[in-house]
């Protein structure tokens, strides 16, 4: 840490949902935190509004279009400009106390890595990563001595009430779920869901690739893989149960009865403000006046249901491609991908989600080796065997 004391931070896919949360909290508090990088994608405009508030020392914008724009807006400041990955990848080498990856997608995996080589500490939201590539993140941690904060709600709630000496004793860890906007819809109607309708979740404020993994409940399949590379656990020991409220987000039951779980409001605030500060905890909700920062937790009904594996096939088929075991999950994740965009984007229908990722699985060689090239490539070979089946679908 440096500056007095100020712990400086790169915010990776600044633009999003995670990336605004985590410059909600931080810039609350200028005296503490210092924004290193700020990055996304392709949207100058966003970027350049959020580098005049927070002043970081480096802006990056990976995709290449409107590299102009965001140098017009921020000509003039002393904040250096940098385009494309590989600019992205040196600025996580500057001296940087915490890494908040909120870019999503596969995007994620070598930025993520990057961290992890340099010792860094990574806050982890982009699951994306850690289902394609979960033992190469782990292992690259493990080398450089990197440190990884689990950053998805359920994660960094079980990360919460986690005790290392008390491991051997976890008879499960449960994960909750929403259930989406589709728990209670006919099955007879899942044929004809738009994405305006599969975007409009219950209880999450989320980007458009999260908000349908959320209807179809991929999110909850790709989040076991990502609690089994997390917490070293084996795919029995995680639990989903849908919890409509979304008040409890993650349990640990241990052999002895007890089982321990972390509440808290539907806001990725809460659990980014505890990465944000860890080992200690941020103030934030208690410093805020504003009244929208302040919900009522309402515990009058809490409802716990088992999964429908009839209605979210998907879940079975991630623990199925995580027992499968090799690059699997690698072909599931970039299948999921691309057939999320092709849906958002009207070209295939909701359920064709899952057919895509079938179809995936089921043409491709899941071999065993994974390595950075391996997953890359088999990454790429996914994608490009899904937009060819999506494309025959559509004539
Ligand atoms: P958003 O779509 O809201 O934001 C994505 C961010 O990533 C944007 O800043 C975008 O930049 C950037 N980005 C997109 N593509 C690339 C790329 N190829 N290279 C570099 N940056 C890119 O997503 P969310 O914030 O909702 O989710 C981010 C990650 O966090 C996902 O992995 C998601 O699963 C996970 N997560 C999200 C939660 C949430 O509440 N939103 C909860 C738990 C996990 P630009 O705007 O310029 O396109
Ligand atoms: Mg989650």
């Amino acid at each position: 840490m440096k500056d007095g004391g100020k712990k400086s931070l790169a915010v990776l896919g600044a633009t999003g949902s995670i990336g605004r949360s985590v410059l909600d909290i931080a810039g609350r508090y200028p005296d503490q935190y210092d924004i290193a990088v700020l990055a996304a994608h392709h949207n100058a405009e966003a970027l350049a509004e959020l580098a005049l508030r927070h002043r970081p020392r480096h802006v990056v914008l990976t995709g290449s279009d409107a590299f102009p724009l965001l140098q017009s807006r921020l000509s003039g400041t002393h904040i250096r400009l940098h385009q494309g990955e590989t600019s992205l990848l040196s600025c996580l080498d500057e001296d940087i106390d915490l890494t908040v990856n909120g870019i999503s997608g596969i995007a994620g995996l070598l930025p993520s890595l990057r961290v992890l080589e340099n010792g860094g500490t990574l806050a982890i939201a982009n699951k994306e990563s850690l289902v394609a590539a979960g033992t190469l993140i782990k292992e690259t941690c493990r080398l450089h001595n990197g440190v990884i904060l689990p950053t998805d709600s359920e994660h960094n709630a079980i990360f919460q009430v986690w005790r290392d000496r008390h491991v051997k004793a976890i008879k499960h860890i449960v994960l909750t779920a929403s259930g989406g906007p589709f728990l209670s819809t006919p099955i007879e109607d899942f044929p004809h869901i738009t994405a305006e309708q599969a975007l409009r979740h219950p209880r999450w404020s989320m980007g458009p690739k999260i908000s349908i993994d959320s209807a179809t409940m991929m999110n909850k399949g790709l989040e076991i893989i990502e609690a089994c590379v997390l917490f070293d656990l084996p795919e029995h020991q995680v639990e989903v149960r849908v919890h409509p409220q979304s008040v409890i987000h993650g349990m640990i039951t241990y052999s002895d009865g007890s089982t321990v779980a972390q509440l808290g409001p539907a806001d990725m605030r809460v659990p980014l403000s505890y990465v944000l500060a860890w080992p200690d905890r941020l103030p934030w909700l208690e410093d805020s006046e504003d009244t929208d920062d302040h919900p009522v937790l309402d515990f009058s009904q809490l409802d716990f249901l088992p999964l429908d594996a009839v209605r979210f096939p998907s879940v079975e088929l991630a623990r199925q491609a995580w027992r499968q075991g090799g690059l699997a999950p690698c072909i599931m994740n970039a299948a999921n991908e691309v057939a999320v965009s092709a849906f958002l984007q009207h070209r295939i229908g909701f359920m064709d989600i899952i057919a895509s990722i079938e179809h995936a699985l089921s043409v491709m060689s899941v071999g065993s080796e994974i390595s950075l090239e391996s997953v890359l490539d088999a990454n790429d070979k996914a994608m490009a065997v899904t937009r060819s089946w999506i494309a025959k679908k559509g004539k």
